[in-house]
Parts: C-alpha cells; structure tokens; sequence
C-alpha cells in the first residue's frame, strides 16, 4: 500500500535520506528504530506529503505521489493519517468536536453521522464518557487516545505514528500503545517510529533500522532483536 523507491531529502548540503527503498504491505505493521537524527521523522513526513523529496517514486495506496499537485496532496493526507509526539488537540473544542472537525469540514459528512462515527471511536480508544471534556482536563495518555481517534476519524488507509508515546510519563505509556496493537489487531496497516523495543518487538511484523539516512537493517523483530548482523545495529540495541 506504501512504496518508496529510491527515495532522496536534502536540506541544504545536508542529504538526509539517501536513497530509502520500502514497501510495506496491506495490514502490516511497521516499527522505524534508529538513533536521533537518522531520518526517521523525515521519512514519515514525506510519506504524509508533510516534506518535498528531490529523487524517488512515492506511491500511496496506487496513486503516485506527484508534488506540485495539490489536489493529489490533499487526497494523498486524507489517505494518510499521523500521529505526532505532541497530541496537537485543538484546545477550544471538545473531545468530540475535535474528532468530528475534518470529517465535516473536509468529507463534508452530516453533523449526526460525524457524531455518531466520533463516538464509535472515542468508545474504540476507551474514552467513550469522554465525548463533551475539554482536551485540557485529560491527561497526556488520554489526550493521545483523542489524538488517535481524530486521525481515524477520516478512516486513513495507513497510520503513521512518530513517537507518540515519548512525551508522556511512564504509567501512561502502556495505554496508548494498548490502542495501536487494538488497530493492529483490527488490521489497520501502521508504520511506526518508536523508542518502545517491547512493543515493537510484539506487535510489528517487521523492524526497518534506520542509520544515517539509509535503511541499514530490516526484518522480523527476531532478525533484529535476537540475530543483529550490522555494528550499527548492535551498538543501537546495547
Ligand atoms: P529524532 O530521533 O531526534 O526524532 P529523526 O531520526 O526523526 O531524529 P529527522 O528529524 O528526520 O531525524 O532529522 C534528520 C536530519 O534532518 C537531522 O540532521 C535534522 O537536523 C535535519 N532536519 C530535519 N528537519 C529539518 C528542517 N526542517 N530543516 C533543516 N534540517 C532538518
Ligand atoms: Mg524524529
């Protein structure tokens, strides 16, 4: 459903991907490891149509991604839903106002059918009482199950998750993963920057390492966790 080919970033002087090749498949879930400043958050980025590329092919549930095209943009970020590290809620609407927002304002969907559907998934993030809160009065755990429920809400053909577990405390960690293994489960097919090796152990059906702007190692998470073949890699995992 994802396919990168050859894929090259420049900022400046500073090549930043260098070349990415992958393909990720229908309903598979795909954990990104690498050490800061790999390329990692840039990669999703221009698979969300967030970052231009100068070299490569992006092609995205069979459209090719064509820059300079706004109307494939606008449908290519409909397809492709992300998740940030910072849960972005827009603070002056309510927990179910903020899910309905792009499916009425962009899918044009009647309000009863936006509320209905927002609440389907708020009940499938575990926040269904959640409905009429302010997104101030939750906590970060809760305020990224919303964030989640939100990018849902235009029912993406991929997710795209960048860390979104790194800014919250410790105990509210395990919440939000819970989420993205139920989608997982469901599914939905999801790629994944994450620190959290224990998930991406458990539930990614595939591990990319990320070194200097190149995919330096892929496989199961068996292949990179138990048998690493790269210095890099070890040196990550240590
Ligand atoms: P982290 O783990 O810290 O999030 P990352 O693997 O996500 O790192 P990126 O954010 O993709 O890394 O950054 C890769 C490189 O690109 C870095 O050297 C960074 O300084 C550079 N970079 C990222 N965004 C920009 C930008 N908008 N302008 C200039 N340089 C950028
Ligand atoms: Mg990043």
């Amino acid at each position: 459903v994802v396919d990168i080919r050859g894929l090259h970033k420049r900022f400046g002087d500073n090549e930043v991907l260098k070349g990415i090749d992958l393909q990720i498949k229908r309903q598979e879930v795909v954990c990104i490891l690498g050490k800061s400043g790999s390329g990692k958050s840039t990669l999703l980025r221009c698979i969300n149509g967030l970052e231009s590329f100068e070299e490569g092919a992006l092609t995205v549930d069979g459209q090719v991604i064509r820059q300079h095209d706004p109307a494939a943009m606008r449908e290519l970020r409909q397809n492709v839903g992300m998740i940030f590290q910072s849960f972005n809620l827009f603070p002056h609407l309510t927990v179910g106002k903020n899910v309905m927002l792009a499916p009425t304002l962009v899918k044009k969907m009647p309000r009863e059918q936006a509320e209905r559907a927002a609440r389907a998934l708020l009940k499938r993030v575990g926040l269904e009482e959640k409905f009429a809160t302010w997104p101030g009065n939750l906590s970060g755990g809760q305020q990224q199950r919303v964030a989640i429920a939100r990018s849902l809400a235009m029912n993406p053909e991929v997710l795209l998750c960048d860390e979104i577990t790194s800014a919250l405390d410790p105990e509210l960690v395990g919440e939000v993963l819970q989420v993205i293994e139920g989608l997982a489960t469901d599914g939905m097919t999801i790629i994944m920057v994450t620190h959290e090796m224990g998930f991406a152990r458990k539930v990614a059906d595939r591990i990319v390492f990320m070194h200097q702007g190149r995919v330096h190692e892929m496989g199961t998470p068996e292949d990179i966790f138990d048998n690493p073949r790269t210095a890099e890699l070890k040196q990550f995992l240590a």
